[in-house]
C-alpha cells in the first residue's frame, strides 16, 4: 500500500524467514476496522504506516516452513496468529503483562501482514487452531480475541451487561457474555442493521441510542440499579457517556472502543461515587485470552455465523472495502491462494 487512499495489489517475492519465524500460506483474511484506516489513509495511518506495506492481521492458513530453531510448529499445521509481537523485555513484558507491552510491533500494520499469499510470523505468535474449530471462525481469532478479553476482563456469570456498540467486535462480545452465561444482555447501536444482529447473536434487546432516553429504558428494566457490567465497544463518546449512566454502582466498566479523539467524563458521578471499575483493553493476554477463546469455540459454545455474508477473492479487495465502509457488512473473507470451499 501507498501513503494516499486506497491499496494495490502487487508481486512481492515470498518473505524470507529466519531461525526462529515461520511461514505461513494464508487461507482466509478478514479485514479488521484498522485496515479500513489504513485504506483510507487517515491522519492516524498517516502518522503510523511506512508503506510500502503489506497489510492485514487477521488470517488462518498452513505451515509452509518453518526455521531452524523452531520446534514446537510443523509445516502442514493449521494455524492463526497473535499479531501483536512483543518485545519481551520492557517492565510490563517482564511483569506477565505482554499484551501492554511498550515496544509492540503489530503485523500488517507496522510490519508486513496477511493481506498476501504468505506471510512471515515469529514462532512464539503463531497459535495452532485446534482441529474442531471451522477455517472462517479460526480466520477471525484475532478480533474474537479483543471480544473475549473484554467480557471476561471481570465477571459476568448471572449479571445483566450493556454492550454498546454492535460491530463486529460488540457483536462477537455479546456471543461470549451469552456463552458465558451473563443475565440480561442490552446493545447498543445506531445502525438498525446492525441492531438486527445483536438480537441474531443473542442480546436481549438491541436499543437506538438517538430514538428516545435508552438510558432510563434501561434504568427502568434494572430496578433502577443499572446494569452490572458494561462492554464499551464503539468508542463514541456519546455511548460511552451513556454507558456511564447505566453502569449500577459498583458496577464494571470494560473499554476497549478507540475514541478519535479525548472524551470528557462526569468523574465524580460516573466513576468515584458510583465506585466504577473502569478497565482499559488491549489487544489480547498472552495467551489467556486465546487459551478461554478456544474452548469456547471447540466446544461450540459461540455461533458467530450471522457475522459471516462476504468471502471474495484477494483481488476484489476494493469492493470489499466499500463494503465495509457502507457499514452493512459484519465480516468479510478474502481467499488469497483460491476460493472458498
Ligand atoms: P466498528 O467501528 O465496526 O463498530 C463500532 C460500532 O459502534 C458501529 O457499529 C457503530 O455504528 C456503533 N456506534 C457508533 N456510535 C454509537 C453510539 N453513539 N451508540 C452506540 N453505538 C454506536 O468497530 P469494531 O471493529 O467492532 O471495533 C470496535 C471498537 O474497538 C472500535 O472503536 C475499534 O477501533 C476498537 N478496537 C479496539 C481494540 C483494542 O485493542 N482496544 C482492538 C480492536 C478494535
Ligand atoms: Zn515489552
Amino acid at each position: 500500500m501507498r501513503p494516499q487512499r486506497g491499496a494495490q495489489l502487487e508481486s512481492v517475492g515470498v518473505p524470507t524467514i529466519g531461525a526462529t519465524d515461520v511461514l505461513v500460506r494464508v487461507r482466509a483474511a478478514s479485514i479488521c476496522g484498522t485496515d479500513l484506516h489504513i485504506y483510507g489513509w487517515d491522519r492516524w495511518s498517516a502518522s503510523r504506516i511506512h508503506p510500502p506495506l503489506t497489510f492485514g492481521h487477521e488470517f488462518c492458513g498452513v505451515v509452509e516452513k518453518v526455521g531452524d530453531e523452531v520446534t514446537t510448529i510443523r509445516s502442514g499445521d493449521f494455524v492463526t496468529a497473535e499479531m501483536h509481537v512483543n518485545c519481551g523485555h520492557c517492565r510490563p513484558c517482564r511483569m506477565g503483562q505482554p499484551h501492554v507491552c511498550q515496544n509492540v510491533k503489530i503485523l500488517g500494520i507496522d510490519a508486513d501482514g496477511c493481506f498476501a499469499e504468505f506471510v512471515r510470523i515469529p514462532a512464539r505468535n503463531v497459535w495452532k487452531v485446534d482441529p474442531a474449530i471451522p477455517e472462517h471462525y479460526a480466520a477471525i481469532m484475532d478480533p474474537l480475541g479483543n471480544a473475549v478479553h473484554t467480557a471476561l476482563a471481570g465477571e459476568i456469570a448471572g449479571l445483566n451487561v450493556l454492550v454498546t456498540g454492535a460491530g463486529p467486535i460488540g457483536l462477537m462480545s455479546i456471543a461470549v457474555a451469552r456463552a458465558s452465561g451473563c443475565a440480561t444482555l442490552f446493545a447498543t447501536e445506531v445502525n438498525a442493521h446492525r441492531r438486527e444482529l445483536a438480537k441474531k447473536m443473542g442480546a436481549d434487546e438491541a436499543l437506538d441510542p438517538s430514538q428516545g432516553d435508552v438510558v432510563k429504558h434501561v434504568l427502568d428494566a434494572t430496578d433502577g440499579a443499572g446494569v452490572d457490567v458494561m462492554l464499551e465497544m464503539s468508542g463514541h463518546p456519546d455511548a460511552i457517556h451513556k454507558g456511564f449512566q447505566m453502569l449500577r454502582p459498583g458496577g464494571r466498566a470494560s473499554l476497549l472502543g478507540i475514541p478519535k479523539d479525548p472524551v470528557t467524563l462526569d468523574l465524580v458521578n460516573d466513576v468515584i461515587f458510583k465506585g466504577a471499575t473502569v478497565q482499559g483493553i488491549y489487544g489480547r493476554r498472552m495467551f489467556e485470552t486465546w487459551v478461554q477463546m478456544t474452548e469456547l469455540l471447540r466446544h461450540g459454545r459461540l455461533n458467530l455465523e450471522p457475522l459471516f455474508k462476504e468471502r471474495m477473492p484477494l483481488e476484489k479487495f476494493d469492493d470489499a472495502f466499500a463494503l465495509l465502509e457502507s457499514g452493512q457488512a459484519g465480516k468479510v473473507l478474502f481467499y488469497p491462494n483460491g476460493s472458498a470451499k
